[in-house]
């Protein structure tokens, strides 16, 4: 750790943000199971096919590796829309979009929702959760819903915008202190955002010229996103190298999270998943270091390990074909956890694909709102897609199908070409979600594209979520990591509620 991370997270120690009250109701019912820690890993923006696990030839993520050993591995895991947080509020709720109403970065999950940390409370669980990115601060997310604590302190600002985020170094240190502190895990909830955009790993890793190496194209730059823009990278595999330095560099500090859990029993005793919000694009299909603008499975396929609780596999490691999705964690951290399921759940426990129960035919879904709505089915053999017809036809258009064998394919195969049945099940879900009502009203906290109010938001929320006192204050201004203000303005004591945007 730098001498710098350490100041910071001497100062993390003080940046214990006030959560919001949880729903009144949690419907849950305890059973007499002893309570297992449960651990949910989170790192932003990995594509599963980057990773060794996956077959990718670089050693991105030797951490993550080793888990595997003691870990089912999941081989076609999807989130069900590849943006950041309505994906994880699909995650915590155990819902697709049109069950949670987040269909959108800058919305907020809606209080009226019912999410794993209030279920897990109602069985006795603390939740914490450690989270890196602006899209996660509790107040413009609502993701912070049911958690006892949520630490989003995120001191420095992403280069090319304002957005503010922090390095997996801090916010694992953070987490390392709650521990340190004698802070015996419920739930821990850790968000990592290194490999989101821009690739710029704090610890830069050569690798070995590898896939990347025949990737050497050039692109057109303007069709890279401006966060993206760094220094004179023409190249694809310039891109794709930064982009597998971010990935070891997370899963650096994710391994010595969990070299510290294998010191004491908690290792053994929890169940830990490792997985991610969505993919990232390499050009495949028309979208360059970025993601959501599209179904195909470099941005929706994620990965997913899961640790169970009885300590290392006694059959080793073992690997579910099944197509999954992140609405299957809920029902499967309750299922474990001895909590009865709520009503309404989208999501199914996956207990028993991880106790050897054979791979179903199940079709996962994901979705992408915009003026052109795009649906995907996921399945174990390939990726459905299709999309709204022109003109108000209620129909659906565009329907290709991708082998999972081929899924860089450029324009893929007519849908004839998928498993029989598959085209049924993407219709019956897309004439669920269209037909979905909610009975709550969803907020937009704020519209990222409005830039100033992000800046000043987060400016203002490091200070009150820190509670920094003077001294604290200057030394995370030398460090770069707050904009250096006048006096008055410090002593300003506006609560951050009070600038959320309500539009
Ligand atoms: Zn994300």
């Amino acid at each position: 750790m730098t001498a710098s991370s350490m100041v910071v997270a001497t100062l993390l120690l003080l940046s214990v943000a006030a959560c919001r009250p949880s729903s009144p109701v949690a419907p849950t019912t305890v059973t007499s199971m002893p309570r297992i820690p449960i651990l949910l890993l989170t790192v932003d923006a990995l594509r599963a096919d980057h990773l060794s696990i996956y077959g990718y030839p670089r050693d991105t993520a030797p951490a993550l590796s080793r888990l595997a050993q003691d870990a089912v591995v999941f081989e076609r895991a999807f989130t069900p829309c590849p943006r950041t947080s309505p994906a994880f509020a699909s995650l915590f709720t155990g819902k697709y979009p049109h069950g949670h109403g987040l269909r959108q970065l800058g919305q907020e999950l809606a209080g009226e929702n019912l999410t794993l940390a209030e279920l897990l409370a109602g069985a006795g669980y603390s939740s914490r959760g450690f989270v890196s990115s602006t899209v996660l601060v509790g107040q413009l997310s609502g993701l912070d819903q049911g958690f006892d604590v949520w630490d989003d302190l995120l001191p420095a600002r992403e280069r090319n915008r304002e957005n503010y985020q922090r390095i997996a170094a801090d916010t694992v240190a953070s987490v390392a202190r709650e521990l340190d502190g004698g802070w015996q895990p419920g739930f821990l909830f850790l968000h990592l955002i290194d490999p989101h955009g821009p690739y710029a790993a704090p610890e830069p890793r050569s690798f070995a010229p590898g896939p990347a190496a025949s990737a050497s194209g050039l692109f057109e730059p303007s069709l890279v996103p401006e966060y993206q823009r760094l220094d004179q990278r023409p190249r694809l595999r310039d891109y794709i190298d930064a982009y597998d330095a971010e990935i070891s560099y997370a899963d650096a500090w994710l391994g010595r999270l969990l070299e510290r859990l294998r010191q004491t029993d908690l290792y053994d005793r929890a169940l830990i998943v490792v997985t991610a919000d969505h993919g990232e694009a390499f050009g495949e299909h028309g979208s360059w270091f970025r993601h959501g603008a599209t179904l195909h499975e470099e941005s929706t396929r994620v990965p997913l390990l899961i640790k169970l609780p009885a300590g290392p596999l006694e059959a080793g490691p073992a690997r579910v074909t099944a197509a999954v999705s992140l609405v299957d964690l809920l029902p499967t951290l309750l299922d474990y956890a001895g909590v009865s399921l709520p009503p309404g759940l989208h999501g199914s426990s996956l207990r028993g694909l991880l106790e050897g129960t054979p791979p179903s035919s199940r079709a996962v879904f994901s979705t992408r709102t915009g003026r052109t709505s795009q649906w995907a089915a996921h399945t174990r053999q390939g990726t459905l897609l299709a999309s709204d017809c022109p003109g108000g036809d209620p129909g659906l258009c565009g329907w290709r199908w991708f082998d999972a064998a081929d899924a860089d394919s450029r324009e893929g195969l007519p849908a004839a070409s998928a498993p029989a049945g598959t085209a049924e099940k993407l219709r019956g879900f897309v004439t669920r979600s269209r037909a979905a009502t909610l009975s709550f009203a969803v907020a937009r906290r704020y519209r990222p594209s409005d830039r100033d109010f992000v800046g000043s938001f987060m400016q203002e929320h490091n200070r009150g979520a820190a509670g920094l006192d003077r001294q604290q204050r200057l030394a995370l201004e030398e460090l770069g990591y707050l904009q250096p203000l006048a006096d008055d303005e410090t002593r300003a004591g506006r609560k951050p509620s009070e600038q959320v945007h309500r539009r």
